[in-house]
């Protein structure tokens, strides 16, 4: 078992920053204590003047996925190369039960996709389309195989949308299995109403994506979700929240105690709504779901991080090429494949805006990133902090190094970045993935295959 000493960095976890060497045994974290001395022939790694934190947890990301006739650019070997060079050591990727399936068919699938390729461990949820006759059977059998939450569409009428009857189900289910309901919230049937009419008075443009996805479209599914959970008497979350106006449903709810929880990404936090609007079709590669929003919800939603009434940042990264992909929707809004590209850089980004912000302290951005992920999705203590027993998954991340986003230099096989020039202090040095260095100073020295699948609990935390 090889032995490998990170010394003299600055502990940071979500509940305290410590100056501490940490020794690792094999996969594991053995002692976290100041002044350790190497063992003999152990690995030492200098983390002098930066920060040792768990590694980063995505819990949306969606690889190798295929959506709207053609399938995101990175698969679980770019991607998960990807979000560790930014310091993202877990992902919880979505298999997709199809319509008629049974859902360890999709189980079957998506572990084949990861299979061999994985550099980080991965968990999956299970997005359901249709409960049939043996669907509320087939989410106990899911449980058992470690995938502990599902994911329901109240969106995209047609593909992935499920009724209230089939969510209030699902949720019901969960209540007796303990898995966590996973919602993308917005209106779909409303939304679809008005997309036809935008459409046939010839508003063809990306920026017409996110006009006809009215945050009031997500308000109302938060509310419903949040109310159909209630009644079921299970916990919900709700998925890449964007606005201000569906994170007040969240916090109303929060406050009478009901258990939901909610997530949302760097692009709400960082972009608006005017990128739709760049000329020669470029606005087509900020088209995801829900849509940007006019700026002033930005403040609202880092306020949320701050104060609890929003858990996690995820990036829900489901990247399609500006070539040939987004040009799948050149005459017409609706066909631009939704998604955008993320798992990179999420805790520089984070980190950057957030504490370098003045927003939130380093131990909620630790929070924030991986231990409240850990939490909800049944992987902590295992991931998510830094403890004697816990995985050794480890990022060395230095505060105050500097880094310029491009498509240029990322890892990401697309062919943009949503952050183009964006300037981010706050960089992921050296990632240890279960005892491995995977990252050493900023090249990678991991390998595909070397994840595992994440066998998950049921939401450890959420109660
Ligand atoms: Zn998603």
């Amino acid at each position: 078992m090889p032995t490998t000493l990170v010394r003299n960095g600055t502990v940071v976890t979500a509940r305290e920053t410590t100056l501490a060497d940490v020794l690792i045994e094999g996969s594991r974290i053995e002692a976290v204590l100041p002044g350790i001395s190497p063992p003999p022939g152990a690995t030492v790694i200098d983390a002098t003047g930066t920060y040792v934190i768990p590694g980063g947890i995505d819990a949306h990301t969606h690889l190798d996925m295929p959506f709207g006739g053609t399938t995101s650019a990175d698969d679980f070997e770019t991607g998960t190369r990807a979000a560790a060079f930014g310091g993202t050591t877990t992902i919880v990727d979505f298999a997709i039960q199809a319509r008629g399936t049974r859902m360890r068919d999709a189980l079957d699938i998506w572990w084949k996709k990861a299979e061999g390729r994985a550099c980080v461990d991965y968990g999956l949820h299970m997005i359901v389309t249709d409960l049939g006759n043996a669907g509320l059977e087939d989410m106990d059998d899911m449980v058992r195989e470690g995938v502990a939450s599902f994911k329901l569409f109240m969106a995209y009428p047609n593909v992935l949308m499920v009724d209230d009857a089939t969510i209030f189900k699902a949720l019901s289910r969960t209540a007796k299995n303990g898995a966590l309901i996973c919602m993308h919230a917005e209106n779909g049937s409303v939304i679809d109403v008005i997309v036809a009419r935008a459409l046939a008075e010839g508003k063809t443009a990306p920026i017409y994506h996110a006009l006809t996805r009215p945050p009031r479209a997500e308000a109302e599914a938060v509310h419903r979700a949040i109310a159909m959970s209630e009644i079921a008497g299970a916990p919900v979350y709700i998925v890449h929240l964007s606005s201000e106006d569906a994170l007040n449903e969240v916090r109303e709810a929060r406050d009478r105690g009901v258990p939901a929880f909610a997530e949302t990404c760097p692009q709400y936090l960082l972009l608006s709504i005017e990128e739709l609007e760049r000329p020669n079709f470029e606005g087509a590669k900020y088209v995801f779901t829900p849509p940007l929003r006019p700026k002033e919800h930005q403040p609202k939603l880092w306020d949320g991080l701050r104060d609890d009434h929003l858990q996690v940042v995820s990036t829900d990264h489901c990247p399609f090429c500006f070539k040939e992909q987004k040009e799948l929707g050149k005459n017409d809004f609706s066909k631009i494949p939704n998604g955008g590209p993320g798992v990179e850089h999420r805790l520089s980004l984070i980190y950057s805006g957030g504490v370098h912000g003045g927003k939130f302290s380093a131990n909620r951005f630790v929070q924030l990133i991986s231990t409240a992920p850990a939490k909800l999705f049944g992987l902590y203590p295992r991931k998510g902090t830094i403890a004697v027993g816990s995985d050794a998954d480890i990022v060395i991340f230095d505060p105050n190094a500097e880094q310029v986003i491009s498509a240029k230099t990322h890892h990401m096989r697309i062919d943009y970045s949503m952050y183009e020039g964006m300037r981010v202090k706050g960089v992921t040095k050296t990632v240890l993935s279960r005892g491995r260095v995977i990252i050493d100073n900023g090249a990678f020295t991991g390998k595909p295959g070397a994840g595992e699948f994440l066998r998950r609990q049921t939401y450890s935390g959420a109660h």
